[in-house]
């Protein structure tokens, strides 16, 4: 088994093929819409992921189809007696380059472009990135891999079609691993080793409040009659004390994060708060953001105020927002906010809740051998201690292979960190974080099963 030094000098060297792997990638239109791109351009990443992952050793590299239309690479190298398998996931899709009046990129969207240091072009970290890592780390390996190796790289994660979350429970034994690498999030910032270790659920509501048959003069009637718009906002004002913590009646809001620290002022920044204005709440902000629930009002239809008459209004709606902390159920989060605003409501006004379709949080395993080893492999390859992080928005296909494979150690990993911009024009990565990261994962296969 190659050492550590050994490793470290081989993905240094490899780094001129991983420019030219992802230089191939990037320059494939792969956005999963027809209706933007051709399917063609899909199908040509695909096979270049074929070639490649096959080329770095995977046998039966092939494509699978999934319901939603876009196929998933498939690829695997069967475990030595006895020894673990590990799962790779990544997606080679990606996101439209949203450039509307094609002024908005700097370089070429679809052109692997050199730029003060950084890599520029549309998936150069997400995913593109990502695959790249994987590959760097099997070259790197030279085919000697104490463990089994699987590889699933998604043709349709950004269009949120679900594809491989429908295929996965119905090839349950085709994917079947020990530890599973989803290689689509990043580290809290270039150079610090970060496993993100929980992802936000979701538990939204429509609530509309109605008081009279239809908006009545507020001249003649104004006073005793019931303002549907003033009993919404005195219920929506439950929802935050005065500190700004989310105070939904019968959900937790003390938890604090144990992981990474963000300070107020990067966050402030980050942010985009305007000077003088609070942060909320009276945790630290990613107790604020990654352990308790957060909730938000998205939207409220009433009168405009152009165009508003006299009027008492007679009904009025609002879409809330729930974010949902790890260890929470989202639909029971869901129920404690639909049974607070039912008993906030004031004036026996009628109150009608609606709940959106929830989406549960997810929470990493962090106490298993898989996790131990890539804190130490993150951590020898960087240098630092790793730490942890969440992540706002949910990732449902982690939840589908929690429940597919209870027992697997599901971990969070890859080169997307603030800088690069993912899902924005002028996406970049940071090519320190490729190698660190194809280095990392190399010397986890290496030493996962000791
Ligand atoms: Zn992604």
């Amino acid at each position: 088994m190659a050492t550590a030094t050994e490793l470290r000098s081989r993905v240094s060297k490899l780094m001129p093929q991983a420019h030219a792997d992802l230089a191939a990638l990037v320059a494939c239109q792969s956005v999963a819409d027809p209706r933007q791109f051709p399917e063609s351009e899909c199908l040509k990443a695909a096979q270049l992921v074929i070639d490649k992952f096959t080329e770095a050793g995977l046998r039966d590299t092939r494509l699978e189809p999934t319901p939603d239309g876009h196929p998933s690479v498939f690829g695997h190298i069967p475990a030595p007696d006895g020894a673990p398998t590990v799962l790779l996931y990544c997606h080679y899709d990606v996101q439209p380059p949203l450039d509307p009046t094609g002024t908005a990129w700097k370089t070429p969207v679809f052109r692997l472009t050199e730029r003060d240091g950084r890599w520029y072009g549309r998936g150069a970290a997400d995913c593109k990135g990502n695959i790249v890592v994987h590959l760097t780390a099997l070259r790197a390996l030279r085919g000697n891999i104490p463990v089994g190796i699987k590889l699933i790289a998604e043709g349709s994660e950004e269009q949120g079609t679900g594809g491989l979350e429908a295929f996965v429970p119905d090839h349950a034994d085709l994917l079947r691993a020990d530890t599973i690498i989803v290689a689509d999030t990043g580290n809290f910032a270039a150079g610090v080793p970060t496993l993100t270790t929980a992802l936000r659920g979701l538990a939204n509501v429509t609530v509309t409040v109605s008081t009279l048959e239809n908006p009545m003069h507020s001249g003649m009637f104004g006073g005793p009659a019931p303002d549907a718009l003033l009993a919404l906002i005195s219920m929506l004002a439950t929802l935050r004390d005065a500190h700004g913590n989310t105070t939904i009646q019968g959900l937790e809001s003390g938890t604090t994060w144990q992981g990474v620290d963000y300070p107020p002022g990067q966050f402030r920044a980050d942010a985009h708060v305007l000077d003088g204005v609070d942060l909320l709440g009276s945790g630290r902000v990613t107790d604020m953001l990654w352990s308790r629930p957060a909730v938000t009002v998205l939207g409220i239809d009433c009168p405009p105020v152009v165009g508003s008459a006299a009027a008492i209004p007679a009904q009025a709606r609002a879409r809330v927002s729930l974010r949902v902390p790890p260890n929470m159920d989202a639909r029971r989060a869901q129920d404690a906010l639909t049974a607070h605003l039912r008993a906030v409501t004031p004036w026996h006004a009628k109150v009608q809740i609606e709940p959106e379709a929830s989406g549960q949080p997810f929470d990493a395993a962090t106490g298993g051998p898989a996790y131990t080893a890539m804190s130490h492999a993150l951590e020898q390859a960087y240098g630092r201690p790793a730490t942890t992080e969440g992540q706002g928005g949910s990732i449902p296909l982690c939840n589908v292979l929690h429940q597919t494979f209870p027992d697997a150690e599901i971990m969070l990993t890859g080169v997307e960190e603030p800088r690069c911009l993912i899902h924005a024009p002028n996406e970049s990565v940071d090519p320190a974080e490729i190698e660190h990261m194809a280095l990392a994962e190399a010397l986890f296969l290496a030493n996962y099963p000791a």
